[in-house]
């Protein structure tokens, strides 16, 4: 069969969306004759072509939409950006039979096939069901790991990548050592930009930062500065319990006195210079310093709350930005102390600004759709630099309230259930589950999609939590049962259910409540239920997995994963039945073991943050 591709015009994203279809759809069937063109516009006279780009078959828009209509191989793949574009070429390769399961090589499934004419007939006219649908780097990365990520966004019409910070150098030495350097990081950051701007995705960038790097001291991550900072510089840091320094050495940290004259300008100008000269950077986050709890008590500062002076902050930022004509857009942060809203100000209504809801304390035991509205709970009263109760996921949604009655504008989530909790649940079922639940539950908060804050590994034992993120906020109609049976069909074919009924069952028995810390397991009860959990393994490792360890990565994670598992459960086995050596010696043991798999899952799994947050943050619960 002979299949003109025939690209319209010479746009780079829609380019790379015509040699995607080419590469797939070679792959899937390698005696397809392709005849690849390309034409300024579309051309009437060519009838029997299918055309790749923007034409006038449907509205230009920022809202991503999908639209194909090809009939035995004759029609259009367009969308309503150049972005859309590329979803719609990688939809159209699903709607074929392929599947892009997690990021790099291993999760693109092309299953090989004879196509004919009537095989290329697809019809699809969707609109996104949420704006924002983005993941940002967190844990610990290599250039391949973060360039995987970008290039399956795409693939499944996730539209955002966020850089943190101004160089994002704290996660890549976390895998590189620390000889690599911010200038190194800087150029593979500048690579990876290239491959953000190739698919057209929308770029987020920066975070916290804003309030050290106008003063010359640039905060890469969470790392002290041991020099002596300017007088000037010393004059606008908050003064905090008598002191004006930096919070703990650590620029990342510091707060600044924002009602010192000279402060907010020199913030906002600093900024601006910087939207100026970083174009590419679609939406800029604006943070303070990160954590909270030392913002300034000098005796102005003290007249109002850390949001109000934040609002005061963003509003001179977006006057002197459209001042400038320049339209980049602003995430701000709701987040520890400026989750409670501000009541002295109001933010400029401008189509300028996103609230960004980081709801970092919240509980991933329970999901957004556990939240009665009409029923939330009271939220804790305002007290300078005093945190306070926000453990729940109502109470979360409290404090956004409160921020909803004073913004009505742009808003997400920025959450975290692929940052910490997500290495506790054994089976990663009970995480999948809970994202498809957040997410279709997004809009009933009044948020309009989500910014992933997560490891940017996150696929281990297999990819249905990301998988299901991302098919949730294209389309929040999409039930769990259709994505987690999509997925794992496609990853173990016959085996799809012997294999979603073990994870889950792992999930189940791993009770990630119990690990986290929000129910108590007597010593007897834990040692019943990690038995089983062991037991569970150990025979399917010998019934299935033996069997089949050599036919995919899919299944070479789940051969990797079944010799983490039981020594998770002797951890916790040990800790309630045992000493403490013997639990050290197990979390050596846990540790030597992921050392020992690195080379099988090193782009699947952060092995440095799993090892931080099983063996240390999780078990000091207990
Ligand atoms: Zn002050």
């Amino acid at each position: 069969m002979r299949l003109i591709l025939a690209q319209i015009g010479k746009n780079q994203t829609i380019g790379f969306a015509t040699k995607e279809i080419v590469r797939l759809i070679k792959a899937m069937d390698k005696n397809i004759v392709l005849d690849v063109r390309r034409y300024d516009k579309k051309d009437e006279t060519v009838k029997n072509a299918v055309w790749v780009g923007l034409d006038d078959s449907i509205e230009y828009s920022e809202k991503d939409r999908i639209f194909i209509d090809v009939e035995n191989g004759m029609g259009i793949i367009t969308g309503s950006n150049e972005r859309s574009v590329l979803f719609s070429a990688y939809r159209f390769m699903t709607e074929l039979g392929c599947r892009f399961l997690y990021p790099g090589k291993d999760g693109e499934k092309i299953p090989e096939r004879n196509l004919d004419y009537s095989d290329l007939t697809v019809k699809i006219n969707e609109t996104e069901s949420y704006k924002h649908r983005g993941i940002c780097i967190e844990g610990s990365v290599g250039y391949e790991h973060v360039y995987n990520t970008i290039d399956w966004l795409p693939k499944v019409a996730m539209n955002g990548y966020y850089s943190q910070f101004f160089t994002p150098t704290t996660f890549f030495q976390r895998y590189y050592g620390n000889d690599i350097t911010d200038k190194d990081v800087a150029a593979i950051n500048s690579c990876l930009e290239d491959e953000v701007a190739k698919r057209s995705l929308v770029y987020h960038a920066i975070g916290h930062g804003w309030n050290t790097a106008p003063y010359g001291v640039e905060a890469t991550g969470w790392g002290k500065y041991e020099n002596e900072i300017s007088e000037e510089f010393k004059s606008a840091v908050a003064l905090y319990k008598g002191e004006r320094k930096l919070f703990n050495n650590m620029p990342m940290s510091t707060q600044l006195c924002f009602s010192k004259p000279g402060v907010k300008e020199k913030v906002t100008d600093f900024a601006v210079e910087y939207a100026k000269n970083h174009k590419n950077i679609h939406y800029l986050a604006f943070s303070l310093g990160d954590g909270g709890r030392n913002h300034c008590e000098c005796e102005e500062c003290l007249k109002k709350r850390p949001s109000d002076h934040y609002v005061d902050l963003l509003n001179m930022l977006d006057e002197k930005l459209t001042k400038e004509g320049i339209d980049t857009k602003i995430h701000f942060t709701v987040y520890a102390d400026t989750l409670l809203a501000p009541i002295k100000e109001k933010l400029n209504e401008s189509d300028r600004f996103v609230l960004k809801f980081c709801p970092i304390a919240r509980s991933f035991a329970h999901s957004y759709d556990d939240v009665d509205l009409d029923n939330l709970p009271e939220t804790a009263p305002f007290v300078h630099n005093q945190d306070m109760k926000r453990d729940t996921v109502e109470l979360n949604v409290a404090y956004l309230k409160k921020w909803q009655e004073n913004y009505k504008g742009d808003s997400c989530v920025f959450d975290y259930q692929l940052i910490w909790n997500h290495h506790v649940d054994q089976g990663y079922f009970h995480v999948a589950e809970l994202i498809s639940r957040d997410m279709k539950d997004l809009g009933r908060m009044g948020l309009n999609g989500m910014l992933s804050c997560q490891t940017i590994r996150a696929a281990f034992p297999t990819g249905l939590p990301q998988y299901t993120m991302a098919q949730n906020l294209w389309n929040k109609e999409k039930s769990f049962d259709d994505i987690k049976n999509e997925y794992f069909a496609s990853a173990f074919g016959d085996n799809a259910k012997t294999v979603e009924e073990y994870l889950k069952k792992l999930s189940e028995l791993t009770n990630l409540p119990f690990v986290i810390g929000e129910v108590k397991l007597t010593a007897d009860e834990v040692k019943e239920r990690y038995t089983i959990l062991k037991e569970t393994v150990e025979k399917f490792r010998e019934d299935y997995i033996e069997k089949y360890k050599e036919t995919s990565a899919d299944w070479q994670y789940l051969y990797a994963h079944s010799f983490l598992v039981p020594i998770f459960a002797d951890i916790y086995i040990a800790k309630y039945n045992d000493t403490e050596e013997t639990v050290k010696k197990y979390c050596n043991d846990y540790r030597n073991k992921l050392d020992e798999l690195k080379p099988v899952i090193d782009s699947v799994c952060d092995d440095w943050v799993t090892k931080f947050d099983l063996l240390s943050k999780y078990l000091r619960r207990h």
